[in-house]
C-alpha cells in the first residue's frame, strides 16, 4: 500500500458538496488501504475576500494581522472535510499549520518552510487515520501565524510529501494536468502527460499559476513525485519529472507558452551612458528589496546619452518610481516613464537547447500579427518578450499555432 499525500485546490471545496465530493474520493483511496494525508485550501474565494476586508481598514494591512485573517479560511474546510469523513464512518483528523508545527521563517505573508514534525502525523497514520491539513500556512519560532504566499498550499502538499516520504504528491485541481498554455485562454491546448521539472519551474514563475513556484522547487530538490489531476474527472493528470529521458534532438523545440500581466515597465530617459550608470540606477531598487525583472540599456544617442528601462511586479511600481525620480535629479536626467500596462509572454521548453531559429521563429509569428516587442529576455530554455497588455491573448494564440503545440508531442 502506499502513502500519498493529496492537495485539493479552492474550486475542489468550493462548496458543501464538493467537500462532500472530494470526501467520497479520499475515503475511495483510503477504502484500499492507502494511507492518506489530505491538505486543503480555502473555499475559491474566500482568501480573496479575507484580503479585501482586510484593505477595507488598512491601506497596506499588517503583515502579522493579514496571516492571522487569511490562514482562516483553510481552518474552515480541513474541519468540514473531516466531519464528512466521520460521516463515512473514516477516521480522521484535522490540523492547522500550528498543530502539525510546520514550522516557517517569520516572513509573513510569504514564508518559507523551515521543518516540520512529522511525528504526529505518524501516529495518526499508523492508527488508521485520515490525516487533513490547512495548506499555506505555518508558524515561526514564537508560534505566531504565517503564510507562504498565494497558492502557498500546493507547497504545504509538497512539503508534507517530502517530509513524510509520500509515494507521490498529488495535486488536485480544477484542470486535469498541466497544458502547452492556460487552456482558458487557448481552447487547443494539450495536456502534457510529463514535463520536466526545469520547465515547470520556469512555466510557473514565468506566470502559470497552475502550481506554486515553490512547490515546484521543492519537489525538486526533494525529488518528491509529483502530479497534477482533477478533482472532477478520471485520468493520469501530468507527471512531473526528474529526467530529460527523451532525447533532446526528438523534442519539439517549444513545449508551453507562459504569460502574466503581473509586472509594470520603468523608462528613465536622458542618462549619461558611461560605465556605472546601471548601478546607480538599480542599487536603490535592489536595496529596497525590489526585484528587477527584464533589463534593457538603449544604443546611445548622439548627445551621450541613452534610455534605461526595466520592469518590476506592477505591486512595487510607486515604491520603484519614487526611487527612480531620486536617482534621474540626481543624475540630470530627462525624467521618468511608467507603463504598467504590459504584459510577458514566454515560450519554454528544454528542446530549445539543441534547436536554432527558436528566437526568429517566435519573433516572426508576433510580427505576422503586428504585436510589437517592447523588450526581450532569454534564457537556455526560454524566451520571454514584453508587449502591450492589450495583445496578450492574441500573442499566446499565435505562438501556440507557429509551434504546433495543438499536436501530439513527438514521439522521443
Ligand atoms: P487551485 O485552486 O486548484 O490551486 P489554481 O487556480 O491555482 O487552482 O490553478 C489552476 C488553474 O491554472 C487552471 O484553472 C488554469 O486556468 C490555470 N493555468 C495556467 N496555466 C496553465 C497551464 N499551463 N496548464 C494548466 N492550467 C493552467
Ligand atoms: N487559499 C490560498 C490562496 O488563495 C492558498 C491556496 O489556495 O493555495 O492563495
Ligand atoms: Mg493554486
Amino acid at each position: 500500500m502506499s502513502l500519498f499525500v493529496q492537495k485539493y485546490g479552492g474550486t475542489s471545496v468550493g462548496s458543501i458538496e464538493r467537500i462532500e465530493a472530494v470526501a467520497d474520493k479520499v475515503a475511495g483511496f483510503r477504502g484500499q488501504g492507502h494511507d492518506m494525508v489530505v491538505v486543503l485550501s480555502a473555499m475559491s474565494g474566500e482568501t480573496n475576500r479575507l484580503i479585501a476586508l482586510a484593505s477595507q481598514i488598512q491601506e497596506r494591512p499588517d503583515p502579522r494581522e493579514l496571516d492571522v485573517l487569511i490562514s482562516t479560511g483553510e481552518q474552515v474546510t480541513i474541519a468540514l472535510l473531516t466531519m464528512a469523513l466521520k460521516k463515512r464512518g473514516y477516521d480522521a483528523c484535522s490540523y492547522t499549520g500550528g498543530q502539525i508545527k510546520i514550522l516557517t521563517d517569520n516572513a509573513h505573508t510569504k514564508a518559507r518552510i523551515q521543518r516540520i514534525d512529522i511525528a504526529r502525523m505518524r501516529d495518526d497514520l499508523n492508527g488508521g487515520r485520515v490525516v487533513v491539513v490547512a495548506g499555506f500556512q505555518g508558524v515561526d519560532e514564537h508560534g505566531d501565524i504565517t503564510t507562504l504566499g498565494r497558492g502557498g498550499s500546493d507547497t504545504t502538499g509538497v512539503a508534507l510529501a517530502a517530509a513524510l516520504n509520500a509515494n507521490e504528491c498529488q495535486i488536485y485541481t480544477d484542470v486535469d494536468g498541466v497544458y502547452t498554455t492556460d487552456p482558458r485562454v487557448v481552447d487547443s491546448a494539450r495536456r502534457l502527460e510529463r514535463i520536466t521539472f526545469e520547465e515547470m519551474l520556469e512555466m510557473a514563475s514565468l506566470g502559470s499559476k497552475v502550481l506554486q513556484i515553490r512547490a515546484v522547487e521543492f519537489a525538486g530538490k526533494y525529488k518528491v513525485p509529483l502530479r497534477i489531476l482533477s478533482t472532477f474527472e478520471e485520468g493520469d493528470g501530468t507527471l512531473i519529472t526528474l529526467d530529460e529521458e527523451d532525447d533532446n534532438m526528438e523534442q519539439p523545440s517549444v513545449s508551453g507558452i507562459a504569460f502574466n500581466r503581473d509586472e509594470a515597465k520603468l523608462t528613465i530617459r536622458g542618462v549619461p551612458d558611461k560605465p556605472g550608470i546601471a548601478t546607480r540606477i538599480l542599487a536603490p531598487i535592489g536595496n529596497k528589496g525590489i526585484d528587477v525583472d527584464v533589463i534593457v540599456q538603449n544604443v546611445s544617442a548622439a548627445d551621450g546619452t541613452t534610455d534605461f528601462t526595466f520592469t518590476v511586479h506592477r505591486n512595487e511600481l510607486e515604491g520603484a518610481r519614487k526611487l527612480l525620480e531620486a536617482v534621474s535629479t540626481e543624475l540630470d536626467a530627462r525624467g521618468v516613464v511608467v507603463d504598467d500596462r504590459i504584459a510577458k509572454v514566454s515560450i519554454v521548453g528544454v528542446g530549445m537547447r539543441s534547436h536554432t531559429r527558436v528566437a526568429s521563429r517566435m519573433f516572426e509569428a508576433l510580427s505576422a500579427d503586428n504585436i510589437n516587442i517592447q523588450m526581450i529576455t532569454t534564457s537556455e530554455i526560454k524566451i520571454s518578450v514584453i508587449i502591450d497588455e492589450r495583445y496578450l491573448e492574441l500573442a499566446v494564440r499565435a505562438l501556440h499555432s507557429a509551434f504546433e503545440l495543438s499536436e501530439p508531442r513527438a514521439a522521443g
